[in-house]
């Protein structure tokens, strides 16, 4: 039998899950969508042809007694309240970044899983099921390079709209990177700094672009993660690590290469959707199959999400000071010490 899912939010994420769930994806289907905005609801269930039941709120979806499972893809301010509805109901719950917009928010939904007593709650953070970020963390766990020792990364948009401010560089974009790097070498952060370069011409006035965040972690790695997002040629993200005995490099996309009038060129992609249109389906067919398979869902944790929320803030607090600023983490409740997040 298909895992029966409920759609919270039919924006531009839910939609393209709602897309691979139907028509890439085996074992589930959309049963149930919520909207806000009800006729965009109405518009997707017609748009994908889903024999779906559009709900008028959260509340009634997650009480429908065939929905299995919820993806909560509304807006980021909203995300708490659905996510603790749904443990509370003892539904599955894939949550789309942040899993709340607070530390403190974040963990009252880790308390709720604690006393659901199992895991319901996946973050939808992807880049875990990206191959190439995969075979770094294989790579690390097999000691190919030894102790890691130092990770340089990059995180660069060709340009974003009037409305993203110098926060949204730590909060919405470099966020991807806190959640894949802690878990590439599990270590936990220490401190944040945030460092402001030379600002471009291409950023506008109240935007500091570009930022180079340095991160120490609990056992001594030092990361600088530059967040450039007016870069014009390209979304391109970077990852090296250092290590005692080599190096390992997240590898480019795939590319032809064009040798043409004395030149020898490769693309370089424009948008972050392709670049991990893989990893989005490979994280939401995990999303599906540990349901079916183990009755639990795996991947990224609730206390992940804990960590970015308290990562982020610190970084926050370090662009306003220029400081560097500590990374204070509660202790990590046994209930999450047992789950391994090492991805297939
Ligand atoms: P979006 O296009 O604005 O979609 C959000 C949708 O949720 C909109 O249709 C919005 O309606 C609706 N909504 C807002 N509050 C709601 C509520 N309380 N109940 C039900 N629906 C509600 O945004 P998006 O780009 O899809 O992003 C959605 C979330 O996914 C964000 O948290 C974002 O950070 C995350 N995201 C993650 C990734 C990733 O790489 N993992 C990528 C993209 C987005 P209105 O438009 O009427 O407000």
């Amino acid at each position: 039998m298909k895992l029966r899912i409920g759609v919270i939010g039919t924006g531009a994420i839910g939609k393209e899950h709602i897309n691979r769930i139907t028509n890439k994806l085996a074992g589930g289907e959309i049963v149930a969508v919520t909207d806000v905005n009800q006729e965009a609801a109405q518009q997707v269930v017609a748009d994908y042809s889903l024999n779906a039941k559009v709900y008028p709120d959260d509340d009634s979806l997650i009480a429908a007694e065939n929905v299995d499972a919820v993806l909560v893809t509304s807006w980021g301010p909203a995300h708490e309240s659905s996510v603790l509805k749904a443990i509370k109901a003892n539904k599955y719950v894939f949550c789309e970044k942040p899993l709340a917009t607070t530390a403190e928010g974040c963990m009252r939904i880790v308390n709720e899983e604690i006393k659901a007593g199992k895991r319901l709650v996946q973050v939808g953070f992807m880049r875990r099921y990206d191959s190439g970020y995969v075979q770094l963390k294989e790579a690390l766990d097999n000691h190919v390079i030894g102790e890691p020792l130092m990770i340089h990364c990059a995180h660069r948009n060709p340009a974003v709209g009037e409305n993203y401010t110098t926060d949204m560089a730590v909060v919405d974009t470099l966020v991807h990177e806190i959640d894949v790097l802690h878990w590439l070498v599990n270590d936990d952060y220490e401190s944040v700094q945030v460092i402001y370069p030379k600002k471009s011409k291409n950023a506008l006035p109240h935007l500091k672009d570009p930022q180079i965040v340095v991160v120490e972690t609990k056992g001594g790695i030092v990361i600088n993660a530059e967040i450039y997002v007016n870069c014009k040629y390209g979304y391109d993200i970077q990852c090296e690590i250092v290590g005692e005995d080599g190096i390992i490099k997240l590898p480019e996309p795939a590319s032809i290469s064009v040798r043409k009038d004395g030149k020898f060129s490769t693309d370089i992609l424009m948008d972050w959707q392709r670049r991990f249109v893989d990893a989005y389906d490979v994280e939401i067919q995990d999303f599906i199959d540990s349901i079916q398979q183990k009755g639990e869902v795996s991947g990224p944790t609730a206390w992940d999400g804990y960590i970015a929320a308290v990562t982020t803030d610190a970084c926050v607090k370090a662009q306003e000071s220029g400081q560097k600023e500590p990374v204070a983490l509660q202790e990590k409740p046994e209930f999450y010490q047992s789950f391994t997040t090492v991805q297939k």
